[in-house]
């Protein structure tokens, strides 16, 4: 299907499929038993400027947008959706710089994590607050010209990878939801330690920690987006960066696909492939028709959305005020519901297809030397991280009632 990429978007997707067929297939097994970092692979994305495609010229981005992030996640998933989390960790960190960031912390986080000198990562979720993100325990309280932040967050994706972590805790207890708040916190302040990392069913090229602070202390210029906003922070960049989570569903179950049709023609059984069955001819053709409707509804929200962020990128950079208040200017809608979509589809449509390829290849596909289990262990996490499927239902069934309650 021709989805009438630019050039600068072609040529995106070439150099990540280079990178991902050629330097991560032949080592995606490594990772995957040893979980170690994938540093070497990650020194091969920086070079290729892929850490860069959605940040604004002005930090040495390439100036593209969700799309390019979602183009360069796809392709990287294909060969191992765990790795490609170095890419998609540090936009999560990123984005709510990009969104709520004032232009000094814009000038002092972004041109790091785009040149991908310095990887990121974003924490919520805690052992108490995981889809209820309002039961935040994590407290930063006041103190002159700093906050002091007490308590731990678990769960951390590029945990002990990262260096810049975009935080959420409490500044105002007694406020509950209200009373959260975004903070840009970095590696190796006072206080600040990691803690157990997880051992994991899949994406295990992608260390997950939890993170403890000790009356770790940092300064008040670190607040992201004003006192009792973190909730909308947290919102605001789950909006633009489901669709990469989206993304990497998609590029799993592709890879998945690619793998179970190259082994099904070849395997040969009574005599026949056993791709010359019509049942895994129909099986491989609802697989091939989830995936293609899961790219079309990706790439068609990602392209609207992207319409009003970069515009809202660009005056922010005229204005200096955030990109967010830019946003609320011009966007005709929220993007939750639409966000909440794509994440939903892909992800279902990639444990779908990943399930079914491990039962076309038969016995092999179970068998932990065979790439395609890897896909179905990967594409599991993609249903539950940055918010439940059922969180993601639930967004999308308020914001039904809420359109039908204005008409
Ligand atoms: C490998 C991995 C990496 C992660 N990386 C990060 C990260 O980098 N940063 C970060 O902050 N977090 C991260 N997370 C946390 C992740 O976002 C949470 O695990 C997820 O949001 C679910 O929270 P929970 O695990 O506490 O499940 P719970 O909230 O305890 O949910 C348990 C079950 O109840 C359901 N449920 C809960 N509330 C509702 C409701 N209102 N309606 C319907 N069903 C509901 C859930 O869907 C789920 O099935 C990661 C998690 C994993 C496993």
């Amino acid at each position: 299907m021709n989805y009438f990429l630019t050039e600068e978007q072609q040529a995106i997707v070439d150099i990540s499929r280079e990178i991902a067929q050629k330097k991560i297939k032949p080592v995606r097994e490594h990772y995957d038993v040893t979980e170690e970092y994938p540093w070497p692979i990650v020194e091969e994305l920086r070079k290729a400027d892929l850490f860069g495609v959605y940040f604004h010229p002005n930090y040495g981005g390439l100036g593209g947008g969700g799309m390019e992030l979602c183009l360069v996640m796809e392709e990287i998933s294909k060969a191992c959706g765990g790795i490609a989390l170095s890419i998609a960790c540090t936009a999560l960190c990123a984005f709510p710089i990009i969104l709520f960031g004032t232009p000094e912390q814009k000038k002092r986080y972004l041109p790091d994590l785009a040149s991908g000198k310095k990887l990121g990562a974003f924490t919520i979720t805690e052992p108490e607050a995981g889809s209820d993100a309002t039961a935040t325990r994590c407290t930063a309280k006041k103190d002159g010209n700093f906050y002091i932040l007490n308590g731990t967050k678990n769960f951390c994706s590029n945990g002990n990878a990262a260096e810049i972590y975009t935080l959420f805790a409490s500044t105002n207890p007694k406020r509950g939801a209200r009373g959260i708040s975004a903070f840009i916190v970095e590696k190796g302040t006072a206080g600040f330690s990691m803690g157990k990392k997880e051992v994991k069913m899949g994406i295990r090229a992608s260390p997950t920690y939890e993170l403890n602070f000790d009356n770790c202390k940092i300064s008040k210029d670190n607040l992201l987006g004003g006192e009792g906003h973190g909730l909308s922070v947290a919102q605001g960049t789950f909006d633009i960066s489901r669709p990469g989570v989206a993304a990497q569903a998609l590029g799993i179950a592709q890879g998945a696909l690619d793998e179970t049709l190259a082994y099904a023609k070849m395997r040969k059984q009574f005599g026949q492939s056993v791709l010359s069955f019509q049942s895994s001819q129909h099986m491989a053709a609802d697989m091939a028709t989830q995936i293609e409707a899961a790219r079309a509804l990706l790439y068609t929200v990602t392209k609207a959305m992207d319409h009003e962020l970069l515009q809202a990128v660009e005056t922010s950079e005229k204005s200096g005020k955030a990109v967010y208040d830019e946003l609320k200017q011009i966007a005709s809608r929220r993007w939750t519901k639409y966000s909440a979509m794509v994440k939903l589809y892909c992800s279902d449509v990639a444990m779908k297809v990943t399930t079914d390829a491990v039962q076309l290849c038969g016995g092999i596909g179970y068998m932990r030397d065979f790439p395609v289990e890897k896909f179905m262990r990967d594409a599991k996490i993609t249903q539950i991280y940055e918010g439940t499927n059922q969180i993601q239902r639930n967004e999308i069934g308020y914001a039904l009632i809420k359109e039908l309650s204005q008409k």
